[in-house]
């Protein structure tokens, strides 16, 4: 049963108090569940615990371990760190206590322990060697650090609860603020153009801010609608065969009116761009955003094309203007709901930051792409890959139905 015994050229001596003591010794490692081991000033083991053996080199007996060293059961990186440390109590006397550290195994799964070592030493309180006595704690590591994962998950959670709280409280002032402001200006031209006094030159005038803001309104509360639609998840797009020139040339025309009081060039170029299976309400909507930002951020005097093409088998859109730009930074964020960029906000462009999610939620409605290129402070190409056919399940008929998901 004893299966600890100590070196043949150990230093233990022939004394009968020492071979009691020894026998004790041999009798508690033998059957003692802890692992345990004493090791010489060249860590090599002159005993090891039955425990010990179980954990590390089980099959092996406790003479087979005598004169060997960490080298032969762990790794070498292991062995190497365990030999420091040893050599370190050597020199200096003093103990490591309870220090968690990582074993790597060669042929088995690394596990977390617990060690305590101190220094051997014989009758005359000289040090011969080191023993320690480990704990495998890798249960209780892992619990922690589960733990850990999920309170830093909750802590990022909770500040993303935090942002979108911000974020809509900031939403419904914006929102506020862009139902305002069309609406002051509608109401005040109605007023002017029930003034007997106004001219039919003027009034046609102010009858085209009339439309002009309610045009603006309708859009703002179309892209409301969307985005509560797509929010609960609940927004289809029926695709039918369109052609892409026409909507695209339609949307041009939509915002000429807007274009010209800017004195901005909107140029259209179309290419022969075959049908394909859209939802044309959809993408007029996903075109409008682009060219009445495309109108927004290009100061007077700019230029703005459309273009319509293929390439290989996707149709593209291209929305290219002459404008602001977008900074590096802001490229990846302005697909996010609420985004508007710093310029935006400083020099009170109307929007909501809600057109580009918008536009993006479309896009992937149709299993299309959307990317932006942008040379700040000298425009930017907003450029749109739809599927000049749909996958069977979305497209194989005239008419099918694509659930839209959120960007
Ligand atoms: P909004 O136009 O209401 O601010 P969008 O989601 O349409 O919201 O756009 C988000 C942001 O992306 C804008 O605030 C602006 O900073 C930037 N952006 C979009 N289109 C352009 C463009 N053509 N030129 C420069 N910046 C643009």
């Amino acid at each position: 049963m004893v299966t600890a015994r100590p070196h043949p050229e150990g230093p233990w001596g022939s004394d009968p108090q020492r071979s009691l003591e020894l026998t004790c010794m041999s009798n508690l490692l033998s059957t003692s569940e802890e692992r345990v081991y004493f090791k010489d000033r060249l860590s090599r083991f002159l005993l090891v615990s039955e425990g010990w053996i179980a954990a590390y080199a089980p099959g092996r007996t406790a003479e087979e371990l005598i004169g060997k060293t960490d080298f032969d059961i762990f790794s070498e990186r292991h062995a190497t760190a365990a030999f420091e440390d040893e050599q370190q109590i050597i020199r200096t006397g003093d103990p490591l206590v309870g220090k968690v550290e990582l074993e790597t195994h060669s042929h088995r799964a690394d596990a977390w322990v617990s060690s305590t070592k101190m220094a051997l030493r014989d009758s005359d309180g000289e040090i011969i060697g080191t023993f320690g006595i480990s704990r495998d704690v890798t249960a209780q590591i892992l619990a922690e650090q589960a733990l850990l994962d999920q309170t830093q998950q909750l802590s990022l959670q909770n500040e993303r609860l935090r942002e979108l709280d911000g974020m809509k409280d900031e939403f419904i002032g914006l929102v506020s603020h862009e139902l305002r402001t069309p609406l002051t200006s509608i109401i005040g031209y109605v007023k002017l153009l029930r003034d007997k006094r106004t001219s039919e030159v003027n009034a046609d005038q102010y009858a085209e801010v009339i439309q002009r803001n309610s045009q603006r309104l309708l859009r703002l509360v179309e892209d409301l609608l969307f985005l509560s639609q797509t929010h609960s998840g609940t927004v289809s797009v029926e695709l039918r065969s369109a052609d892409l020139g026409e909507i695209a040339e339609s949307a041009v025309e939509e915002m000429r009116p807007e274009a010209e009081r800017k004195h901005i060039a909107l140029a259209f170029s179309p290419a022969s761009a075959p049908r394909l299976p859209i939802d044309a309400t959809r993408i007029a909507q996903l075109l409008g955003n682009l060219i009445s930002n495309a109108v927004k951020f290009t100061p007077n005097g700019g230029k703005i094309e459309v273009r319509v093409g293929t390439d290989g088998d996707k149709a593209v859109l291209e929305v290219a203007d002459t404008g602001a730009g977008i900074a590096a930074a802001d490229r990846e964020r302005i697909f996010d709901r609420f985004f508007r960029s710093k310029m935006a906000t400083q020099q009170m462009i109307p929007g909501t930051g809600l057109g580009l999610t918008i536009a993006k939620n479309i896009v992937t409605a149709h299993h299309g792409a959307i990317t932006v290129d942008s040379d700040e402070g000298h425009g930017s190409t907003f450029r749109v890959w739809l599927p000049l056919e749909q996958a069977p399940a979305a497209g194989a008929h005239d008419l099918a139905v694509g659930q839209a998901r959120r960007a």
